[in-house]
């Protein structure tokens, strides 16, 4: 959200492209960024019935959080808001170093 946007707040970060909508009016306690999404194919279980369980395609949405607390990296489900996990960016900084490593190994 650029500093020109209807709903922009002197408190908002540069990344701020809305807030939850029962805060308003201003100034607001939470923020999230435009999301990236994310095209991924997942597996929701281990085992379906004695065979692998079988691999789903779905949209999830990567963006940016801010409250009173802390800057978080969200991701979550794009159809299905009770899916997602929310870190801060430490922790999303070692997730990535994880991911790497563990994506190395695999090619
Ligand atoms: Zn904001």
């Amino acid at each position: 959200m650029t500093p020109s946007a209807p709903d922009a707040s002197p408190e908002c970060p540069v990344w701020c492209a809305g807030h939850e909508d029962d805060q308003e009016p201003t100034p607001p306690r939470w923020h999230r960024s435009d999301g990236i999404i994310v095209s991924v194919v997942e597996r929701h279980r281990t085992r379906f019935g004695g065979v692998p369980a079988p691999l789903v395609a779905k949209d999830f949405v990567v963006a940016l959080e801010q409250d009173a607390q802390a800057i978080y990296l969200y991701i979550g489900a794009l159809e299905d808001g009770h899916r997602f996990f929310a870190v801060t960016l430490d922790s999303a900084q070692r997730l990535h170093a994880a991911i790497s490593a563990a994506l190395e190994i695999a090619t």
